[in-house]
Formats: structure tokens, C-alpha cells, sequence
């Protein structure tokens, strides 16, 4: 437990209906019984007064000067019913910037200490209210770009990456005990386990998480898509239409889109990431050429390639030089095609189709009338998804959790090749060390000091 009492805005800055103070630490509701009156004549008000999980109309008011700063309500929650297990208060002040930092200064000035980022969650954690992956999940609750993201994210906070890992957890732990009395006692009969099914059990919980990890991560950290095709072909317009917005500049005259432009979209829940490049061709033009350059740069960063092609036009070169480059340089999975401007007479000599790549997925549309666009965006899904073996459940993972899954995971194989080696007991038992320890590393168990930081840091001020 700590000793001293954090106090943070909780709520993001800018204007807002109500903005939220909130304390947390052992001095908090005394803290509020210094500055917080209620009634027409400020009452001050005692701390057993202040009732737990109550919420009090009423005012803050510096005892130095008598001046009131804001009508506010507050609420203590005593302990341990509080996110934090430490004793919370929270005061809701009136919206604007103004007011809430002058409560927050006065709450600092009574007996405070301004909050560190991620703060209130590293206390939730620290004080066994929470563990690493729900705290982490924390930061991808407020972080969600879709509903999907929010509610994978919820589900995590609810601790169900720890609950899946469980059973590979609990069949490390068993491992372990029996392997470590094996070492300790070398003569004596230890009562057998079966190692194999339990390194199986293990492997096949672990397996199953990072394999749900990799699709979580789609849901958590998006997708970019990428936008290619020779000037003109509707990219633009494609654009736009995906995101029902006028975003890009649309025009008649080829080669004007001069930059990439980055949007992102709700691609069926995933978070996914529009990039509108000028035409991959070659060209004189020195603004042309840096658009150019950055389309290379978005495409090999790109999760996907959106390649359209004008279906009311002859095959060109620009349509071929792109194709080629797409062939050369990605996987055929990464690739999906859109025959643009169906609603104009489809020219057949040079069918778009037959210059498409057999593996790479094609659909009609116009952004005109927008036709095939949800044909699209499910086909966009279906490949995002599909190359990510979504067929596992979905488990929303930071890098760093997918990090000690992986050595989780690598360890336990190792475990299984050791032992089909016949190797001795005592060998055995660094790799289920190792995965045991990769696994307590993503419940916060096993976890360093410098990596605490790492990851509080990267929460903001309040949470
Ligand atoms: P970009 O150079 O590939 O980004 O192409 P734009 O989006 O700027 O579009 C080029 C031209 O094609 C514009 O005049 C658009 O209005 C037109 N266009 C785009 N999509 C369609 C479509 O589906 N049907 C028709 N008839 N015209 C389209």
C-alpha cells in the first residue's frame, strides 16, 4: 500500500459537459473534507459524514481565501469496493479547462501529489485488484477504434487472456513441481506424472492463444490498406466512397493526387487504414515523382493492396507496370482487385480480368453509384482476416503479451523435442522454467521493475 495520495484529471482535456478530479491514496477523503462544503452555507463537511459510494452536491472552496471555485458533486468510495483498493474520491466539476485545474491545483496545495501516467491502474495492479493483462487492457478499452476492438478489449479487462492461459499455466505449474522434487530428491520414488499430456496441455492452450493473438492484434492495432493504380482509374473516388466523406481531392486531369492520404475506416470492425497513393508510374514530374516514392513506401508497409483498375477503359501500361509491381513485390493473398466504373460500358477488348493475377480476388464496382462496395469491404475483411488464421478465437494482446506467448510457446516445443531426445529430467526443466516464467511474465507474476514502466508510461495522466 502507499502512503501518499495521487490526484489527476481523469477525464481528457478540452471543453466538455463535466470534467472529473479524481484522488486516490490514503489522505483522500480527508483531503475532500478540507476543500469540499455543502449547503447554501458551505458547510464543511466531517470525514464519517461522508458517506462511501455517496454522491455529494456541493462546492469546492479554498479554505485559504473563502473563494468558491466550482459547484461540483462528489463522491468518496471507501475500500476496498474502489478501482484503485485505496480509498477514491472524485469530484465533477463544470466542464471548461479553468475550473478543474484550479480544483485539481487546490487538491495538490491540501495534501495531494500530481499523478503519474497510468498511475490510478499501476495501484489497481500493484494492489492485487487487477493484473498485468487486465491493466494493459485498460489502455485498449480507452485506445478501441471500433466496437469490435471495445468489445475485445472489455472482454480482456474482464482477465480472460489469464483465465485462456489457465490450463497451460496450471500444466507448467504441475511440471515443474514434479520435475524440481525429481532434481531435489534424485533417489527417492516421486510419485509419477505424465509428462507428455501435460506439456501437451500446454502447448496446445499456448498455441491457441497466439494464434487468436495475431487476429487480436488486427482488432487492436488496425490494418492499412493501400490504394494503388495507374491516375485516374477512381482511387479518389474510392476513397471517399469507403469513407462517405469528401476526403481527397477528386479531379479530372490524371496524376493530381500528389500525396498519400491516410484514413482510417470501421472495415467491419477492424480499424483499418485507407491509403489514397498517387498512380505508381513512372514520371518526369518532380512532384509526381515524390508522391511516387511515398506510394512505394505506403505499399510495403501496406497489410493489404486495394488495386484498381478502370473497367470502362483498355488495358494501359501504367494498369500493367502496376500489376507487375504488385506481383514482384507481395504475396498473392495480399492483393485484392477492384474493376472500377461498372456503371459505364465495360470495354472488351483487354478485360481487366485477364491480366489479374488467378489468385488475386476481383470485384465490380462504381464509386458513382456505388455499386460492389459492400461486395468489396466484406472481400477486404475476408482477406485481412483470413490471412491472419482468424479461424482462432480472437485474443486482444499487446506486442510485448505476443512477445512472451511466442517463448512461451517456443520453450514448451522445446520441452516436447527434449523430450522425444530422451534428454535428462534436469534439462527438461529450463524450458518449462522458461515457459513458465514467459507466462508469468504476461499475468505480471514475473515481471521487471523497467517493464512496469514501460508500460504505465504509455498510459495518460488520470487513468
Ligand atoms: P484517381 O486518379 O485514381 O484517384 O481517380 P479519381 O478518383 O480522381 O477519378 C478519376 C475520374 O474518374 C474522375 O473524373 C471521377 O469522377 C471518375 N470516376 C471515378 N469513379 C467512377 C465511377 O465509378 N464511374 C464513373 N463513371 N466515373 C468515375
Amino acid at each position: 500500500m502507499y502512503h501518499d495520495t495521487i490526484a489527476a484529471i481523469a477525464t481528457p482535456p478540452g471543453e466538455g459537459g463535466l470534467a472529473i478530479v479524481r484522488l486516490s491514496g490514503p489522505e483522500a477523503g480527508e483531503i475532500a473534507t478540507r476543500i469540499f462544503r455543502r449547503g447554501r452555507r458551505l458547510r464543511a463537511m466531517t470525514l464519517d459524514e461522508l458517506d462511501s459510494h455517496r454522491l455529494y452536491y456541493g462546492a469546492i472552496v479554498d479554505p485559504a481565501s473563502e473563494r468558491q471555485l466550482d459547484e461540483v458533486m462528489l463522491a468518496r468510495m471507501r475500500p476496498p469496493r474502489t478501482f484503485t483498493r485505496e480509498e477514491v474520491v472524485e469530484i465533477s466539476c463544470h466542464g471548461g479547462l479553468l475550473p478543474v485545474r484550479e480544483v485539481l491545483n487546490l487538491c495538490l496545495r491540501s495534501g495531494a501529489r500530481a499523478a503519474e501516467p497510468g498511475e490510478f491502474t499501476l495501484r489497481a495492479f500493484l494492489n492485487g485488484r487487477i493484473d498485468l493483462s487486465q491493466a494493459e487492457a485498460v489502455a485498449g478499452v480507452v485506445g478501441a477504434r471500433t466496437e469490435r476492438s471495445l468489445e475485445l478489449a472489455v472482454d480482456e479487462l474482464r482477465g480472460r487472456l489469464t483465465t485462456r492461459l489457465k490450463p497451460a499455466r496450471d500444466a507448467l505449474v504441475e511440471l515443474m513441481a514434479y520435475l524440481d522434487a525429481a532434481a531435489d530428491f534424485p533417489d527417492d520414488e516421486i510419485p509419477g506424472i505424465e509428462l507428455d499430456p501435460a506439456l501437451e496441455r500446454a502447448r496446445s492452450a499456448l498455441a491457441a492463444v497466439v494464434a487468436g493473438a495475431r487476429s487480436g492484434l488486427l482488432y487492436r492495432e488496425g490494418v492499412q490498406v493501400a490504394i494503388v493504380g495507374r491516375p485516374n482509374v477512381g482511387k479518389s473516388s474510392l476513397l471517399n466512397a469507403l469513407l462517405g466523406s469528401e476526403r481527397a481531392i477528386v479531379t479530372e486531369i490524371a496524376g493530381t493526387t500528389r500525396d498519400v492520404i491516410a484514413e482510417t475506416i470501421n472495415l467491419r470492425g477492424l480499424p483499418a487504414t485507407l491509403l489514397d497513393t498517387a498512380g505508381i508510374t513512372e514520371t518526369e514530374d518532380v512532384v509526381e515523382r515524390i508522391g511516387v516514392e511515398r506510394s512505394r513506401q505506403a505499399l510495403a508497409a501496406s497489410g493489404i493492396v486495394l488495386f484498381v483498375l478502370d473497367g470502362s477503359q483498355p488495358l494501359e501500361r501504367g494498369d500493367r507496370d502496376v500489376a507487375a509491381l504488385l506481383r514482384e513485390r507481395l504475396s498473392g493473398d495480399a492483393v485484392v482487385v477492384a474493376v472500377n466504373k461498372a456503371d459505364l460500358s465495360a470495354v472488351h477488348n483487354g478485360d481487366p480480368s485477364s491480366l489479374v493475377d488467378p489468385r488475386w480476388p476481383t470485384v465490380s464496382i462504381s464509386t458513382r453509384t456505388g455499386h460492389g462496395l459492400p461486395e468489396l469491404t466484406a472481400l477486404l475483411h475476408e482477406q485481412i482476416v483470413g490471412r491472419s488464421e482468424s479461424a482462432a478465437e480472437p485474443a486482444l494482446v499487446t506486442i510485448r503479451q505476443l512477445d512472451a506467448l511466442r517463448r512461451a510457446l517456443g520453450a514448451v516445443e522445446d520441452a516436447q523435442a527434449a523430450r522425444l531426445a530422451a534428454v535428462p529430467l534436469d534439462l527438461l526443466a529450463v524450458d518449462v522454467r522458461t515457459a513458465l516464467y514467459a507466462v508469468g511474465e504476461i499475468t505480471g507474476e514475473h515481471i521487471s521493475e523497467a517493464v512496469l514502466d514501460e508500460i504505465f508510461s504509455r498510459f495518460c495522466i488520470g487513468k
